[in-house]
């Protein structure tokens, strides 16, 4: 018998223990009716871990996330920590935890579903059935290029400097996780800089090339400035498969393709890094959104882009692609029965908490594995 699936679940702040709770109803249902068994540990981190350990990631979180086969996580962060200095806030816990982890490949899916066509800023002709997946490098790149800072000039001037970076390896590692990916869906990768003006562009695109020659000949490839990108995503996103791009393009693409499916209550994503040995790749699966003070404790938050997360963890750390298959088959009844949380909420649907969305989804779940 397979060995059981080991889970590091950190809730975090906000509505991050709201709709964890759910996801944890969700696992413990898997592990009654399926085959696969989740042996799961709880730990703090963000905000929670401050008020315990006075960091936001304490060192044995850390040994644990780096030793489990998939890291769960809520949201950070805070009103209450928000005059902390930088290196102390909730957020420096979970940049820690990409950073250590070397989780240096995020996975944005933006799906449109059926249900939530409407809910889109864009027609319904431009959104219906789209299923895209964005892979925005997580480690490199603008956001840790040195030099870095905010320096003094003779003039009496300031100048404030960031520096775009990438290496061969860098660059290889991150397409080699689209290639797959792309295997395993339409085929085809889009590959997105800025090398009519950056020289980190025209090595991005040169390495990317070059990969594509040497290992992934079945996997159609193009190329594509970051802004046209920009622009493509709004105009017919339906002709993208999987984008891949550096850190910086890539925080805003993947936003922009967010929004082309209406609410961050509905966003997952997943964060890996390099396979080991046995291939299990070190993996961090958390929404989008981030922790919302404004509905914190209100039973209202919407707890299906986190249970995405974890359909996303079954699919790539696990290969459990019916598991993952069959929760997003009930999510997307679930909608389309009109069963809505306030913030996708539309004319004639039923409004309901974070609590009754997690019983609308197990009843679901029961009644599909009946
Ligand atoms: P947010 O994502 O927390 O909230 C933005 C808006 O979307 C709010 O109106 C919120 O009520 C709503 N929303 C978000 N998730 C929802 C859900 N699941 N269901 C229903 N409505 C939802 O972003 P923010 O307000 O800019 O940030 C709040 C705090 O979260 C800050 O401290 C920020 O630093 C932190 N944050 C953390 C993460 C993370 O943990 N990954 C990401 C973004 C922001």
């Amino acid at each position: 018998m397979a060995a059981n699936k080991n889970l590091l679940v950190l809730a975090g702040d906000g509505i991050g223990p709201e709709v964890m709770s759910q996801v944890r109803r969700v696992v413990e249902w898997m592990d009654k009716r399926r085959a696969v068994r989740f042996d799961v540990t709880e730990d703090l981190v963000g905000g929670a871990a401050l008020d315990v350990h006075g960091v936001p990631l304490a060192e044995a979180t850390l040994e644990r996330a780096k030793a489990a086969d998939a890291v769960l996580l809520g949201a950070v962060g805070g009103p209450k920590w928000d005059d902390l200095p930088f290196e102390k806030k909730p957020e420096r816990g979970l940049l820690a935890l990409r950073k250590e982890m070397e989780l240096y490949a995020n996975l944005r899916p933006a799906i449109c579903f059926e249900a939530l066509v409407e809910a889109s800023t864009l027609k319904p002709e431009v959104v219906a059935g789209l299923d895209i997946m964005i892979v925005r490098e997580l480690t490199g790149g603008t956001y840790f290029g040195e030099p870095r800072g905010i320096f003094d000039l003779p003039n009496g001037e300031r100048k404030g400097v960031n520096t775009q970076v990438y290496t061969t390896h860098e660059i290889r590692r991150v397409a080699a996780v689209a290639f797959e990916l792309a295997r395993k869906r339409g085929h085809r990768v889009c590959s997105s800089e800025k090398a009519n003006v950056m020289e980190s562009g025209v090595l991005w695109r040169e390495e990317v090339t070059k990969l594509h020659g040497e290992a992934y000949g079945d996997v159609e490839l193009s190329h594509m400035y970051a802004d046209n990108c920009g622009m493509q995503l709004v105009r017919a996103p339906k002709q993208f498969d999987v984008i891949v791009t550096d850190n910086l393009f890539g925080d805003m693409l993947s936003d922009v393709a967010a929004m082309l499916t209406g609410s961050l209550g509905m966003l997952p994503s997943a964060s890996l890094g390099d396979p080991d040995e046995t291939g299990r790749r070190k993996a961090l699966y958390e929404p989008v959104h981030g922790s919302a003070p404004d509905i914190a404790g209100d039973g209202k938050a919407n707890p299906i882009a986190a249970l995405m997360s974890f359909a996303m963890c079954l699919r790539y750390s696990f290969d459990l692609g019916d598991d993952a298959d069959l929760i997003e088959a009930a999510v997307k009844a679930v909608l389309g029965s009109g069963i809505r949380t306030g913030d996708i909420m539309a004319t004639g649907a039923k409004l309901v908490s974070t609590q009754e969305m997690g019983d609308a989804l197990l009843a679901e779940l029961d009644k599909r594995a009946a």
